[in-house]
């Protein structure tokens, strides 16, 4: 089921008593979910996730805007009527109910034509528990289940209605390191094998990258770009992006542009083609720098960092907003970690400008 949002918009008024400018949640999302993919909605706490989540699902309604599943316009349609199963960060599991139980709980109040007999609420039941592979611990309790295991039941609880969209609100956020590695594998398998179309809410930006078929990623309720995850890391469209994306994060500095040149300091560290003179912001992945005995950029070396496959190296360099500069070097070229210096190349392609006021990407050619 292709979802469809269409200038959504959601306006809070303020909670502060003394100003009353109002919260824009969600400012004017236009973008389409294809059917049967995954989409990771990233972005810092208070930029807007839930609040979208919460429009998709029909918990609240836009100020402005319509939402479609498919052909239908739902906007105005209540949230049980939507077709919608939901996922938060705390599972909230009935404690006193089985698994069993648990699972079967949304399908108790079918009416109607929906209405389903025991036995096949059962059958729902199991077939939900098997795609979260649960099916051995159906006659425990919650409190006899680890973290995980938990939150699968949460999955199978909001997959056992077969929901035509899948929505989860930091599911794993109350999970160990481990367990969230593993479970976001699950829900990846699970969201494949069902092809339900699911959106995933998180503020991790790994966890989002690793997953989605496509992220979308957000700032104070605006959109900032929309892409599968390596595109938008590999072309960012502004400094806030570019900074979101990345572990270790990307090095910023401060550059200038002049005369076919990229300076940062007195070095010129590349040529560039295609950009006016001016002050930029430079942003460096970890993985863009070359060790070279005679590199353009000159750090001071703080020390050598041993990854096993990798090295990283730490420095410093006056024009750095970082407080240290790291970059991945691959550890057959070693460093002297006694050296005062150490000196880079740059790779044109691991490295980006930005506009020194407006944070936006400018576009150069390096010769
Ligand atoms: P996220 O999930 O990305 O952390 P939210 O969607 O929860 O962000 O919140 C987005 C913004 O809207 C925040 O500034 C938050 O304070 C505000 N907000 C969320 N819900 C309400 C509400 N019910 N009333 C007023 N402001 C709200
Ligand atoms: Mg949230």
């Amino acid at each position: 089921m292709k979802i469809v949002l269409q200038n959504l918009t959601k306006k809070f008024p303020s909670r502060n008593k003394k100003s009353r400018e109002e919260v824009i949640a969600v400012n004017d999302f236009t973008f389409e979910i294809p059917d049967g993919k995954l989409i990771g909605l990233l972005g810092p706490s208070g930029c807007g996730k839930s609040t979208a989540l919460n429009l998709i699902c029909g918990l609240q309604k836009p100020t402005s805007g319509r939402i479609f599943f498919g052909e239908d316009d739902v906007t105005d349609l209540p949230p049980e009527h939507r077709g919608v199963g939901l996922v938060f960060q705390n599972y909230a599991l009935y404690p006193h109910l089985t698994v069993l139980k648990n699972i079967t709980f949304p399908l108790e109040n079918l009416r109607g034509a929906d209405k389903l007999s025991r036995e096949e609420m059962e059958k729902r039941a199991y077939e939900a528990a098997k795609l979260v592979q649960l099916e051995g611990l159906m006659d425990r309790k919650p409190s006899e289940l680890s973290g995980g295991q938990q939150q699968r039941v949460a999955i199978a609880r909001a997959l056992v209605k077969q929901p035509r969209v899948l929505l989860l609100d930091e599911p794993l956020s109350n999970l160990d390191a481990r367990l969230r590695l593993q479970t976001r594998e699950e829900i990846r398998r699970i969201q494949r094998q069902t092809q339900v179309t699911t959106v995933f809410v998180t503020h991790d930006q790994e966890e989002a990258m690793s997953i989605s078929d496509r992220i979308v990623v957000m700032k104070d309720g605006v959109v900032q770009q929309i892409g599968k995850p390596q595109e938008v890391y590999d072309d960012p469209v502004n400094l806030f992006v570019a900074k979101f994306l990345g572990t270790p994060p990307i090095n910023i500095f401060r550059g200038r542009a002049a005369d076919g040149q990229l300076f940062i300091g007195q070095e010129a560290i590349l040529p560039l083609q295609g950009v006016s003179d001016q002050e930029v912001i430079v942003g460096i992945r970890p993985e863009g720098f070359i060790l070279q005995e005679d590199g353009p950029l000159t750090c001071k070396l703080s020390r050598v960092e041993v990854m096993g496959r990798d090295i990283s190296v730490v420095s410093t360099h006056s024009c750095s907003e970082n407080a240290v500069i790291r970059s991945i070097i691959n550890a057959e070229n070693a460093v002297d970690p006694e050296a005062e210096n150490v000196r880079f190349a740059v790779k044109p392609h691991k490295l980006y400008l930005f506009g020194s006021e407006t944070g936006e990407r400018i576009l150069f050619t390096a010769e």
